[in-house]
């Protein structure tokens, strides 16, 4: 396959990927799942995502769950509902949690993901790798929440872009990009794998921001990556903003953006985000043939799935569970690859 070959993934040639369209797209996204597969196998690693809490003190204009949305119902999962989950995702395989929420920083909630942490460590195998997603905090929380037992932090700088991130953010200090990049480095520091990641589809985000945004990942040597398509909701300031992407054109740009990378950063994990099953019906699917090695399955009991909603989901087949799992399954297999719960990574 001619992109096997070393290609030298500099601004330009990246921008020139991004915008391959029709067979040269398809060609290019399945030399990205062949080098995949060489180095993984013809595996899909799954992860649990348990949504522990949608307060958040953050107000970012994209979010459903931001913080003056009042029209959300907010909601702390109790500690016994957390266990319970782990519990149900143990008996079905999974070893690789996620547990994700909103953007908190009061004592109580650093304590109680402390002791979450260290009661699925005790009372599961500690083989289990636990991520957590819980957006800035001081250096002290991410020592403490290391110490408890997490292995992995995922937080995306959504844009490498300054000027864009200021607009899809308030002006203030507690949405500053470069505080965002100072989390990351407290991360690495601390011995996290770190990962990150952006949104694709952002109104008014060009292609050579994408680049950028791209060779950020590369320069951060980020252990893992998590990106999908901006999803409008309807209660956020930008909602309806002039020059937004068709989601034909999202989903095409993410799965060049997911390709590029692979070939870029060939061993890394790469998820293919739930957001793109909202903006085509088998878009996970189509991110994993474009070179993603990881899907997440949301094991949070329904009702409270319902409450955390960053995106407009109701065209997204995830309320239910089960057939959204079994027809991407049914997909994974068409292309001889598995599930696979509990294998460590290449690298
Ligand atoms: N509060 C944490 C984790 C929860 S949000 C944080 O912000 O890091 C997790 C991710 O959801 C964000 O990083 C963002 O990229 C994504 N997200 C939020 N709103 C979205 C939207 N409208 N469309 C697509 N992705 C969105
Ligand atoms: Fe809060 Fe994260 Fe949503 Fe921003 S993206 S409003 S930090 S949950």
């Amino acid at each position: 396959m001619k992109y096997l070959k070393k290609i030298d993934w500099n601004k330009k040639n990246i921008v020139k990927h991004l915008m391959f369209r029709g067979e040269q797209a398809l060609e290019f996204r399945e030399s990205a799942l062949k080098l995949k597969q060489e180095l993984f196998g013809k595996g899909v690693y799954l992860r649990a995502l348990i949504e522990y809490s949608n307060y958040c003190y953050k107000d970012c204009y994209y979010c459903g769950i931001r913080h003056s949305n009042s029209n959300v119902e907010r909601y702390d999962l109790p500690v016994d509902v957390v266990l319970d989950a782990c519990q149900k995702s143990i008996d079905q395989g999974y070893r690789f949690f996620v547990i994700q929420s909103g953007e908190i920083k009061t004592r109580k909630f650093i304590n109680d993901i402390s002791f979450i942490l260290k009661r699925i460590k005790t009372k599961f195998s500690k083989d289990v790798k636990i991520t957590l997603s819980c957006g800035e905090q001081c250096f002290e929380t991410y020592k403490l929440w290391k110490e408890s037992g997490a292995d992995r932090y995922l937080l995306r700088f959504e844009s490498s872009n300054p000027e864009l991130f200021r607009k899809i953010h308030p002006a203030d200090l507690n949405h500053d990009f470069r505080q965002r990049m100072r989390c990351l480095e407290f991360l690495k520091d601390i011995g996290y794998q770190v990962g990150s990641g952006m949104m694709v589809g952002i109104p008014s985000q060009t292609v050579e921001d994408l680049a950028d945004d791209l060779l950020l990942l590369k320069k951060l040597n980020v252990y893992m990556v998590g990106l999908g398509p901006y999803v409008e909701h309807k209660d956020t300031p930008i909602f309806g903003a002039n020059g937004v992407l068709s989601k034909a054109e999202r989903l095409e740009l993410t799965l060049n953006v997911l390709a590029v990378l692979r070939l870029m950063m060939p061993k890394i994990n790469i998820a293919a985000s739930t957001a793109l099953d909202v903006i085509s019906d088998t878009g996970r699917f189509k991110g994993i043939c474009s070179g993603a090695n990881v899907v997440m399955f949301n094991q949070t009991p329904a009702k409270y799935q319902e409450m955390y909603s960053l995106y407009n989901r109701k065209d997204c087949l995830e309320n239910n569970v089960s057939e959204n799992r079994h027809a991407l399954e049914k997909n994974v297999k068409r292309i001889n690859e598995n599930f696979v719960y509990c294998t460590e990574e290449v690298v």
